[in-house]
């Protein structure tokens, strides 16, 4: 699997746990506000997986796990083969998605590959293309997240939130879209240096949290990140 970087210890990315974070290149989306731009532009692998490897067997009984992320981690054709190497030498695995590739996401979740999964949901269906910055097939996303609900793999659906692309209105759909799930996060949005598009306005705290409460009617625990 190609592997650009690896943070060699998190406390944030893995809730509850204490883990690495693994990152691949590349991605099929273009989200304006994305602060990853030189890993989603990249194609190159600069880690090999014997690296990885020998980093885990030196950190067993000190990481709980690792997370890999992207750019988007399911671009990688031999993610399931490597998740396996890492699944046996005793770790968790938390994957982080955007969602569009279920027929990937599908047989890490039967195999038991995955011990959690962070979805993005980009905004709601009719103002999707607008948060990805492509055309994206909403039904991959709609099934992924069938796919999720039906797994028993714990996991979390998550948007970053940014003033100029998303409004109440997302929220509302996305309310009505997840209904009944465990988890969902509203991310704050921060200008960074490495971003695919120009720097967009951040909502407030409070903006952020009325529109928590609009989805924390249908989802049971609802919660706004990064402010
Ligand atoms: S924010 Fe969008 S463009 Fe950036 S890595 Fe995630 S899905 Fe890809």
């Amino acid at each position: 699997m190609k592997i650009s970087g690896l943070q060699k210890l998190t406390l944030l990315d893995y809730p509850g746990k204490v883990a690495c974070t693994v990152f691949t290149p590349g991605c099929n989306l273009r989200c304006p506000f994305c602060h990853n731009a030189s890993l989603v532009f990249s194609c190159a692998g600069e880690i090999d997986e014997e690296t990885i490897f020998s980093f885990l067997k030196k950190r067993t009984g000190v990481l709980d796990g690792m997370c890999v992320t992207g750019g988007e981690p399911l671009l990688q054709k031999d993610i399931a083969d490597f998740l396996s190497k890492v699944k046996a030498l005793g770790y968790l695995v938390k994957l982080d998605t955007n969602g569009t590739f279920p027929d990937r996401l599908q047989p890490l979740l039967e195999e038991k590959l995955v011990d959690y999964v962070a979805m993005d949901i980009k905004a709601s269906p009719d103002n999707y293309d607008n948060a990805t910055g492509v055309v994206t097939d909403l039904e991959k996303v709609r099934r992924s997240v069938e796919l999720l609900k039906e797994s028993g793999v714990p996991h979390e659906f998550r948007t970053t939130t940014v003033k100029g692309i998303h409004t109440a209105q997302d929220f509302e759909t996305i309310a009505q879209w997840l209904a009944g799930e465990e988890q969902f996060f509203i991310q704050q949005y921060k200008v960074a240096d490495d971003m695919i598009g120009d720097a967009f306005e951040s909502f407030s705290k409070e903006e952020l949290e009325a529109f928590a409460a609009i989805v924390a009617k249908t989802v049971k625990t609802v919660a706004v990140r990064g402010v």
